[in-house]
């Protein structure tokens, strides 16, 4: 394989390369490996189709293109002798390059990549270009013998492994980037020319001779036959390859469909109606069908029979719709309409058809049955809102005066803008930027020296319709519709805001901050808390965070992780509303908390009621030996306060006998005259 021959003996033929087939076969090996990076990109995404159907396709089209690329190459070289190729080798010499393809993208594609990972895919890879290579010149027929350069020979095999190492190792590494078309044609023709560089350096490494006795023939160039194999050749990667990246393209498609429409009534969905609204000069009118009581017949007959109720409607609904009008799927019983200004009146009318339609019996399966409706619209909104326009159906939907009895109700704002739930929704936003949402704070007092410790912040609104608004309604209402995080996220950066203000004005204290339940194990509440300690520069125990005790035992093995972060954070964590839960031992026991509140029912009946006043020193006592603080709140009057300091180590209180809850600038007057008092004791 190695050894020359005698020169006396031989003739050494010369070949010459046809250049636009170089270019072809150097263009071929760049768009397999174009497609093979982007089906392995895909695999490394969330797909519809399993991960190793992509990696499959990625190494059946960088084995096909490896190979192609070879005997087009070989094609571009041109002998004076004839020259066949032995099929089977041929077809053989395609698996070397696939299989070493799929270890390649396989092994590139672990969850954890490193330089050895790298090393062992581009080796690999490199090891399969080369015996394609290597194989597919073990398939030439020809009257002429060769032999290989050591020296090249090895170096074929070297630039494969490097050059396909450095591109695996690129494509992995700037992995975020490949998206970026400009970035994966570059990994790409790394790629190719790792394919190409290995065949040109092999080709090098070959010397054809005939023995010196041999007439050549200058006739027989082999080019001719070789055109044509070299069309099919490039024809059928091609068609290959085109037909990868359709299939890529049709799984983003069906990714696509799954994410934006809906799978029983095929109308697009939720997702897809958000992003409609969101646009931003929204100039549309907007309705709702609402299909009432839909459990009724999924309850009665079963699912599927509901599953053809709503196909039956939302096929009248497509129906009848007038062109223009959009629908959409957003719940499982409603179907929103959007028109514009041209439509809109054509779509009343339809709606008013498909409403006396639902008013008679339908037949599903054979049974005829009468599904109850209500259509919401919105047709004006002064700032063309979309989400505006949403809420307002919405509020139709859920406001009491609403009978779904195949009404249609346009929103009116004397009669709607009534239900506070859809206006607390509505306003939050703007009342939090406002400052019609606000903070006051209630002081905390130590029972044995009578000092101010710290104090609660507590949310207040005073409403430009409803005036001052209760935290018991309108907390509630945000946290049932997932506002609540913004409202605390916005609470505490108040309070962060106000400690440094404090500071600077000689006070330094503790501030609570009430926490919803379902955010206290959210990992958005720890990072929001470090940024707003790091940008105010705030130390951590300055803050406390309460939550109560039963948002804790609702998701205890969350609470304890989440209190367990917060501790090593540096906050402290108060168990609120302690008693009113189910108060159980052993939650205590695991929940790493840093103070125990006592709620108010408790200390409603000290010291007059027994029973109150025993468990009141049970609790105090469980407190003590749990090394916790303990903060007794809704303390009204004296006679508590000497119960409690008599049974009491130095306990804290919070109640309307020392002081309500006050704005920050209250509390600060409030201070110093508590200080003056202090000193005249
Ligand atoms: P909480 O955290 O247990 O707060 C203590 C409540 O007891 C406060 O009511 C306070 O004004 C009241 N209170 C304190 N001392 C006395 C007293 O001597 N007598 C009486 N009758 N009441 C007293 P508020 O401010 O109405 O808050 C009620 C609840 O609303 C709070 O209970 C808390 O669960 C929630 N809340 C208030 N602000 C926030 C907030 O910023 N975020 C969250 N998530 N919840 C908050
Ligand atoms: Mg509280
Ligand atoms: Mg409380």
């Amino acid at each position: 394989m190695f050894s020359f021959p005698d020169v006396n003996q031989v003739i050494f033929l010369e070949g010459h390369y046809s250049i636009p087939i170089v270019i072809l076969s150097l263009l071929i090996a760049c768009l397999a490996s174009f497609t093979a990076l982007s089906m392995h990109e895909r695999m490394k995404s969330n797909s519809f189709f399993p991960r190793y159907v992509w990696l499959t396709l990625a190494s059946l089209c960088m084995g096909f293109g490896i190979w192609s690329m070879h005997f087009i190459g070989m094609c571009a070289y041109m002998l004076p002798i004839k020259m066949e190729y032995n099929k089977l080798l041929t077809m053989l010499s395609v698996l070397p390059a696939m299989i070493a393809s799929f270890l390649a993208f396989y092994t590139s594609s672990l969850p954890k990549q490193s330089m050895k990972t790298y090393s062992i895919s581009g080796i690999m890879m490199g090891l399969g270009i080369s015996s394609m290579h290597y194989i597919g010149m073990k398939a030439m027929m020809m009257d002429a013998e060769y032999v290989y350069h050591f020296g090249y020979f090895i170096l074929s095999i070297f630039i494969a492994i490097t050059v396909s190492f450095a591109s695996l190792y690129i494509f992995g590494r700037l992995h975020v980037y490949m998206v970026n078309f400009f970035y994966k044609c570059m990994a790409a023709i790394l790629m190719g020319s790792a394919i190409a560089s290995m065949h040109y350096t092999g080709m090098h490494a070959v010397k054809y001779y005939i023995a010196s006795t041999v007439n050549i023939d200058e006739k027989h160039f082999h080019q001719m036959n070789m055109t044509f194999f070299s069309t099919v050749v490039a024809a059928g990667i091609i068609m290959m390859l085109i037909s990868a990246i359709i299939s890529s393209i049709m799984d983003r498609y069906v990714d696509y469909r799954l994410n934006y429409f809906d799978a029983l009534t095929k109308l697009p969905n939720r997702r897809q109606f958000e992003k409609t609204l969101k646009i931003n000069s929204f100039s549309k009118r907007l309705a709702i069908l609402h299909l009432h009581e839909m459990e009724k017949w999924n309850s009665m007959y079963g699912y599927s029979f509901g599953d053809k109720v709503i196909q039956y409607i939302s096929l009248l609904c497509e129906r009848l719709k007038p062109i223009g009008v959009e629908l959409y799927r957003i719940e499982g019983n409603r179907i929103v309409f959007i028109g514009n200004k041209e439509s809109w009146k054509e779509l009343l009318v339809e709606l008013r058809n498909i409403s006396t339609i639902l008013s008679n019996p339908i037949a599903i399966n054979e049974q005829l049955v009468i599904v109850k409706t209500a259509i919401a619209i919105s047709e004006f909104c002064e700032k063309n809102n979309g989400k505006t326009m949403y809420d307002q159906a919405l509020a139709v939907l859920s406001h009491p005066s609403t009978v779904y009895e195949h009404t249609i109700i346009a929103f009116d704002p004397a009669v709607h803008f009534q239900s506070v739930e859809y206006q607390v929704l509505q306003d939050i936003d703007a009342a939090m930027a406002e400052n019609d949402l606000y903070i006051v704070y209630q002081p905390k007092i130590a029972v044995c020296n009578e000092k101010m410790v710290g104090v609660e912040a507590l949310l207040r609104w005073n409403h430009p319709i409803y005036g001052f608004l209760s935290p018991g309604i309108f907390i509630p209402e945000l946290e049932k519709n997932g506002k609540m995080m913004d409202v605390t996220d916005w609470v505490v950066n108040e309070v962060c805001k106000q400690i440094i203000a404090w500071k600077e004005a000689g006070m330094e204290m503790q501030v609570s901050v009430n926490i919803p339940g379902p955010y206290v194990t959210s990992s958005r509440l720890l990072s929001v808390l470090k940024q707003s300690i790091q940008y105010y520069g705030i130390k951590p125990e300055l803050l406390e965070l309460e939550m109560t005790e039963t948002s804790a035992v609702s998701n205890i093995e969350g609470a304890i992780q989440s209190v367990e972060k917060f501790r090593s954070c540096g906050f402290s964590v108060a168990l609120d509303d302690f008693g009113t839960g189910v108060s159980s031992l052993s939650y205590l026991k695991r929940l790493p908390v840093t103070t125990l509140k006592i709620d108010k029912s408790f200390v409603d009946g000290v010291p007059e009621s027994q029973k109150d006043s025993e468990i009141m020193k049970a609790i105090i006592s469980l407190g003590h030996s749990l090394e916790l603080n303990i903060v007794i709140e809704g303390v009204e009057s004296k006679e508590q306060v000497d119960f409690l300091t008599s049974i009491s180590g130095c306990e804290m209180i919070q109640g309307y006998y020392y002081a309500k809850p006050m704005k920050a600038e209250d509390l600060e007057g409030w201070v110093r005259c508590k200080e003056v008092e202090m000193q005249n004791v």
